[in-house]
């Protein structure tokens, strides 16, 4: 895929503020700090566009990225970070809901994990949240960079393992460091377009 354009068309806290277009979404889930906003700016061509937002103070909203005029990313808030109020994370689930339960041009869902570590108890929550949605799940296995390369597959087999993945799911290695994985998510991504 080559990214000639994107935009952040808006960040929603609320189903009346989606887009409208219709166009194919792909959503885009990680534990806060997993290195989503940097595969997404890797994936676009883009230093900065997609920032974290899941720091705590920050509004927790749903980003919409429009890309090429074609489809959208959207980048859902962060997860698993120990310092959020349970108000803000029933707010969070509300969300959620509200975007997982009925978006009808939700095409797949990107779940970005550390491949380095055992995916966590909400990492496994999250799949299964997705799965529950009956979404296909790309796991996208980032900072690849991170370890050596005779661990890898015996990395992605762990993630493979704790999550339980559908053996119809695809899990791909990949790093915003190096770019590495990029062409075969944009692939798979595609493919769901
Ligand atoms: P987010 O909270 O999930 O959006 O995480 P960020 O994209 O902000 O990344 C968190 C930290 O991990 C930052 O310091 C990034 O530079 C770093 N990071 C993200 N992806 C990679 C990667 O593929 N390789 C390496 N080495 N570092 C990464």
């Amino acid at each position: 895929m080559k990214v000639t354009e994107a935009e952040i068309v808006i960040s929603a806290v609320s189903k009346k503020q989606y887009p409208g277009d219709m166009l194919p979404e792909i959503a885009l889930a990680g534990r806060s700090n997993v290195g989503k906003s940097s595969f997404i700016n890797k994936m676009i061509n883009r230093k900065n566009l997609a920032r974290t937002s899941s720091k705590p103070g920050k509004t927790q909203t749903l980003n919409f990225y429009k890309i090429n005029e074609s489809f959208y990313f959207v980048d859902v808030p962060g997860y698993g970070y120990a310092k959020v109020s349970k108000k803000e994370r029933a707010k969070w689930g509300e969300m959620m809901e509200e975007y997982f339960m009925e978006r009808e041009n939700l095409k797949a869902a990107v779940l970005i994990v550390d491949i380095r570590h055992q995916p966590t108890e909400d990492d496994v929550l999250m799949y299964n949240f997705l799965k529950h949605y009956e979404l296909p799940v790309i796991v996208i296995a980032t900072k690849l960079d991170k370890i050596p390369k005779n661990k890898r597959s015996s990395h992605l087999q762990r993630v493979v393992k704790t999550l339980d993945a559908d053996v119809k799911d695809i899990i791909l290695p990949f790093s915003s460091e190096t770019a590495e994985g990029k062409e075969e998510a944009w692939r798979t991504i595609e493919s769901f377009i």
